[in-house]
């Protein structure tokens, strides 16, 4: 891989955010991220530049600059209200080639982490995923790209330095969102889609728009999750009643509760699965192995109900109910309606 000489990397400049844009919203994910990358553009003097692509945007996006902001590249396209990974990377790829951003990041979410390892490759660009932490150095623009390495024992400082764009995928939660100001007002410029952008594939990622499967656990603030303890598809019927009693619950999922089929990968927390930091997490029937464990141990306050108390998520929950969850579960959703 060719690898860039000063002068070369010079002709790249501006900060990119790739937006989160899930049924035509631009999801707060979306505002994290602009947040840090004006922490970046400042150091840089240079630029936050947000990539909208999507149906409809145009109006949301006009508030990105509230965010801090100083220009969105909007990409308004019916054909964009699904999430088409192949055709947003031809996009990507196009737009890179002609404005030359310095750095490119994304939300590390079920979309960002489909599309961005494309746009990488394509590029030619190094990339960092689930990083939770940003910096720059000043002197050269590499950006230091902090991650959790190791199962989260370490934390290993990345920088991609041959080449330009530098990639990195940021977990959301992880960066604050700034308080808008209305005051704020920024450029935008329309990019319209070309004939090659559009791909014949069939299999379109599309989950965003399947109401079965919608969920979105990055924004979620109470899960509920469930693991092979659930037994079938029947039991996360019981968690979906639970979540709903509860009020804005999502639901997840362990890893072998996706496998068996009992509910869809969009759901799957954990290593392979999303990672969520959310206020209360509550796992049934989850043993708590490491690769569950990494997807959700930063929630404020984990509560777990299982059978056998001796389990690792057992021992790392703020509270620990011990029994069987058909009996347990059934009963709170009962004492909830009568509250
Ligand atoms: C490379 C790799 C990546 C992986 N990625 C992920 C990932 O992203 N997410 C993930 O979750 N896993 C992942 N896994 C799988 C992981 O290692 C575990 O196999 C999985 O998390 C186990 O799921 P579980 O806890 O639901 O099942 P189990 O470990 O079988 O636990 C089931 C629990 O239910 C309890 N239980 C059973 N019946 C009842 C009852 N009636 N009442 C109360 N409790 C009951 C049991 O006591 C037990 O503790 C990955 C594995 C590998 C190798």
């Amino acid at each position: 891989m060719k690898v860039f000489t000063d002068n070369e990397k010079k002709e790249y400049r501006n900060i990119w955010v790739v937006a989160e844009v899930l049924s035509g919203e631009i999801q707060p994910v979306t505002h994290e991220l602009i947040g840090a990358a004006r922490t970046l553009a400042d150091v840089r003097k240079s630029e936050v530049w947000v990539v909208v692509m999507g149906s409809g945007i145009e109006k949301t996006s006009e508030l990105l600059f509230s965010y801090g902001a100083d220009v969105a590249i909007i990409v308004d396209n019916p054909s964009l209200f699904g999430f088409i990974d192949e055709t947003e990377t031809k996009i990507m790829k196009r737009l890179i080639k002609k404005y030359k951003p310095e750095i490119v990041i994304c939300g590390a979410t079920t979309r960002g982490r489909s599309l961005i390892p494309r746009i990488a490759v394509m590029n030619y660009s190094g990339l960092t995923a689930d990083c939770t932490g940003l910096s720059i150095d000043s002197d050269n623009g590499d950006l230091l790209q902090t991650r959790p390495a190791f199962g989260g024992n370490i934390m290993a400082t990345i920088r991609s330095s041959n080449h330009r764009p530098q990639m990195a995928t940021v977990r959301p939660r992880v960066m604050k969102s700034p308080e808008p100001d209305p005051s704020r007002t920024g450029r935008m410029i329309k990019e319209k889609m070309i004939p090659g952008d559009s791909t014949k594939t069939k299999n379109i990622i599309d989950i965003f728009h399947n109401t079965e499967t919608a969920v979105n656990l990055a924004d979620a603030q109470i899960i509920i999750s469930g693991g092979r303890g659930m037994k079938g598809p029947e039991g996360f019927k019981l968690l979906k009643q639970f979540a709903k009693r509860v009020g804005g619950a999502a639901v997840g999922a362990s890893r072998a509760a996706v496998d068996s089929g009992w509910i869809p990968y969009a759901h799957q927390v954990g290593q392979t699965g999303q990672t969520v930091q959310t206020k209360v997490y509550i796992a049934c029937g989850i043993s708590g192995q490491i690769q569950h464990l990494v997807g959700m141990q930063s929630c404020d306050l984990i509560i777990a109900i299982d059978k056998n108390s001796d389990t690792p998520m057992m021992q790392i929950a703020d509270i620990a109910v011990v029994g069987d969850l058909f009996e347990i579960i059934p009963e709170v959703i009962k004492e909830i309606a009568n509250l």
